[in-house]
């Protein structure tokens, strides 16, 4: 300033032209930079990381004085209107809601009906004799005691712990040994059994066997408590045994499990529901040629032989 007034004080028309000049430039700055205030002035203001737009004025102002709710809303509501759109993420398994578990139930319900078969009778007719001639043909020569049958390896297998199906712990007349292609049998049916019920979304049981092989001594034993029972039993021969068709094991669920949060739909279930189900595994399996089975009525189970 004292350059400039020392200057105008020696060369007073000439320092008038460059301050006429001076306050023209100065003039057309401030011009420029409200011009450009103006082009940003209905636009988001770029926040303090540099690309989040920050919130109105009368939106943020409430906050402090009323709850975080309205504030939290009002937030994502300006948030919302200038976020780029996201894709939806896939539903997580827990946070499936019930009415969505519901329709996922009554469509797999329809993909996977339950038909049992349309008469135990008809479809189970094989009776005594054609169970006899295929163990005689398949099985061993009758077992004397529980023993023998151990000293037997090479004969017969030992079918009393597996996950697949359930000795019945009140079975006291047989003991749990079959020759390796009716034990192969019976594993396929225990998982058939498993398998139908997940697919058509019933909670996991397992199968209970009511009886296996029967050696010379538990016929004896049982011709002494029911005269007529018979000598005949298929059950000698290690190629026969008994599936309970009114009891079944319920599997447990995980204790972290799908089935513990409830995300996924589960048909209620009863023991009709579980025999339809059985009746089914057991009619596919009979069609393609591997066993015989009698729909025992007394007894309460399916007496299958293999073949
Ligand atoms: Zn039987």
């Amino acid at each position: 300033m004292l350059t400039f007034a020392a200057a105008n004080a020696t060369h007073p028309h000439r320092m008038r032209l460059k301050k006429h000049i001076f306050l023209k430039g100065i003039y057309a700055a401030v011009g420029v930079l409200f011009v450009v205030r103006l082009a940003g002035w209905g636009g988001p203001q770029a926040g303090a990381d540099g690309g989040t737009p920050s919130p109105a004025p009368t939106d943020t102002m409430p906050c402090a004085d009323s709850s975080a709710t309205p504030c939290a809303d009002s937030s994502a509501a300006a948030l919302s209107a200038v976020a780029p759109p996201v894709a939806p993420e896939p539903p997580s398994v827990a946070a499936v809601s019930p009415a969505r578990a519901r329709s996922r139930r009554v469509s797999l319900e329809r993909k996977h009906p339950i038909l049992s078969v349309p008469s135990y009778a008809n479809s189970f007719p094989d009776l005594q004799d054609v169970h006899y001639a295929a163990a005689t043909l398949h099985g061993v020569r009758p077992v004397a005691n529980r023993l023998e049958a151990e000293r037997r390896k090479a004969d017969l297998v030992y079918v009393g712990a597996n996950p697949f199906f359930r000795i019945d712990s009140a079975m006291h007349r047989s003991i749990p040994y079959l020759v390796p292609r009716a034990s192969l049998l019976l594993h396929d049916i225990a998982r058939a059994f498993l398998d139908s019920l997940a697919v058509k979304h019933i909670p996991p049981h397992t199968i209970i066997v009511t009886s296996v092989l029967r050696t010379e001594e538990d016929v004896a034993r049982l011709r002494r408590v029911n005269p007529n029972a018979s000598e005949q039993s298929c059950h000698r021969f290690g190629t026969t045994f008994d599936i309970s068709y009114y009891r079944f094991h319920t599997v447990a669920p995980a204790a972290d499990g799908p089935e513990r949060s409830g995300a996924l739909a589960r048909r209620p279930v009863q023991n009709d529901t579980l025999k339809y189900v059985l009746s089914e595994v057991l009619r596919d399996m009979r069609a393609s040629g591997r066993c015989y089975v009698k729909h025992e009525v007394k007894q309460g189970c399916f007496h299958v032989t293999t073949r």
